[in-house]
């Protein structure tokens, strides 16, 4: 039996994945879904741990939703307000968010805003677009306003630019 479930991999990059689960109450694994074999090596120290999957469910039933943002970078900043990769650590020089983009973006806009903003503009194309939003719409576009900002407004150019009338 297949238990599908949607969650979040970590490999090889942030992303939504519909996934097989171990079953929860498998005799054989007790629901962690596999086995760990220490080994040594020819001295008998800790060498490694082999990773053996229980037979209750099959790890490779897995299909990719969508990416993840990454980390923003403007999230570390704002700790310290130091650019980390910086040559002395010292501030960021200041710089305006990018604006949402009329036409193809080649590169990640640049910029943070806080959430309540993102929605504002997320719900602001949309109603530019014309768009009729339903209960579940507004949930969807409240989740995609906590993303960072090169996501929104990416997706906001989207929408803008899917909403223009054709020419
Ligand atoms: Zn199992």
């Amino acid at each position: 039996m297949i238990r599908l479930r949607i969650q979040v991999a970590h490999w090889p990059h942030r992303a939504l994945v519909l996934t097989d689960t171990p079953r929860p109450d498998c005799r054989d694994c007790d629901g962690e879904g596999g086995f760990e074999h220490p080994y040594g090596d020819h001295n008998g120290e800790y060498a490694g741990t082999d990773w053996e999957p229980c037979g209750c469910w099959n790890e490779n039933r897995r299909w990719p939703l969508m990416p993840l943002p990454r980390r923003p970078r403007c999230l570390r900043r704002r700790d310290t307000g130091r650019d980390p990769w910086g040559p002395d650590g010292s501030p960021m020089p200041y710089r305006d968010n990018d604006p949402i983009s009329d036409g193809p973006l080649g590169n990640a806009p640049f910029g943070y805003s806080p959430e309540s903003l993102q929605r504002e503009a997320l719900y602001a194309e949309l109603d530019n677009a014309g768009v009729d939003l339903g209960a579940y719409d507004r949930r969807i576009v409240d989740w995609i306003a906590g993303w960072d900002f090169p996501t929104v407004a990416t997706i906001a150019s989207l929408i803008r630019r899917a909403g223009r009338a054709p020419q």
